[in-house]
């Protein structure tokens, strides 16, 4: 799970790799970009931000996909 957020987490700041904490990380801990150390919020709020865009993204696609079929 770890490596698949890793692939989409960019810093907004430098672009740079943000490393997520791997060491059963809570809700408080500190989430920073390796490269320019730009805070990133907490896990907590980092982890439900990431949920939010992945179901505005995948809500997105099922509309895409129902607005095809509709046409039909
Ligand atoms: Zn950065």
């Amino acid at each position: 799970m770890t490596d698949v957020y890793q692939e989409q987490v960019k810093c907004p700041k430098c672009g740079g790799t943000v490393v997520l904490p791997t060491d059963k990380p809570t809700d408080d801990t500190p989430v920073k970009c390796a490269d320019c150390n730009q805070s990133l919020g907490t896990f907590g709020e980092f982890i439900s931000n990431m949920k939010k865009r992945i179901a505005e993204e995948i809500g997105n696609a099922i509309k895409g996909c129902e607005n095809m079929s509709l046409k039909n």
